[in-house]
């Protein structure tokens, strides 16, 4: 299957979940995740009409940025070191991954360097699993708060990786919850915070994420094959 019509593909579920969930389907945003990926692919992804691309390291984002020449949009959706902020704060729109404060003064010193402001998810581990980022639902909203006050990061929202399940339902309650503490936060009216966005659903639960609510799916494998 070629890039194009795994998209076309990813494209038609991703609408039929929405209105199946009663959404308008341009209320979800494919970011399609091209990690491992060669530049080349991005391209050709982008001509099949892919816009947002995600990645998850610096340096293999770096060089990609460099060698596709295309308008894309990127986001950065992998664990970050506050010392790399630096190496991406030209390249990405959003940062996805963000899971404590020192990253987030970070981000918005470098942001503040090129006069710009970056929006940001705050990354909230729901399980409890010890090899995942995220931030814990208790304190959650406390580090909303804090990032809220730094002048050049802007949260736009909540994101979530559920463990790995092979039923796509498995990872449904772990939505629901991310979608309820959007709902908590919202309710605070911290200025500055918009929770209107809830990054969450990979190549094998996004189905499952529209229906509690995603805006933003992160995509790879579906997209450009297994890694
Ligand atoms: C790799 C990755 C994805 C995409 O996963 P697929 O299963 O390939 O769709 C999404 N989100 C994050 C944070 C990832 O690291």
């Amino acid at each position: 299957m070629s890039i194009a019509s795994n998209l076309q593909h990813v494209r038609e579920r991703i609408r039929s979940a929405a209105l199946a969930a009663g959404r308008q389907p341009d209320s979800v945003l494919l970011v399609a995740v091209s990690k491992t990926r060669p530049a080349g692919d991005v391209v050709e992804a982008y001509h099949a009409g892919q816009v947002v691309f995600g990645e998850n390291y610096v340096q293999e984002l770096a060089a990609k940025a460099a060698e596709v020449s295309e308008a894309v949009e990127w986001h950065f959706i992998g664990h970050l070191q506050s010392n790399k902020v630096r190496q991406i704060a030209a390249i990405v729109s959003m940062i996805h991954s963000v899971d404590r404060l020192s990253l987030a003064e970070e981000i918005s010193r470098q942001w503040g360097r090129l006069g710009r402001c970056c929006d940001i998810l705050v990354q909230v581990n729901l399980s409890g699993e010890t090899t995942k980022s995220g931030t814990t639902e208790a304190e959650a909203l406390q580090l909303v708060r804090a990032v809220s006050a730094l002048p050049h990061a802007r949260i736009r929202g909540l994101m979530t990786m559920p463990p790995f399940f092979d039923d796509p339902e498995a990872a449904r309650p772990f939505f629901g919850e991310l979608k309820r503490l959007a709902q908590r936060i919202e309710a605070e009216s911290i200025p500055g915070v918009e929770m209107r966005e809830l990054s969450m659903g990979m190549s094998g639960d996004f189905e499952a994420a529209i229906q509690e609510g995603a805006t933003l799916v992160r995509v790879g494998t579906s997209i450009f094959g297994a890694r």
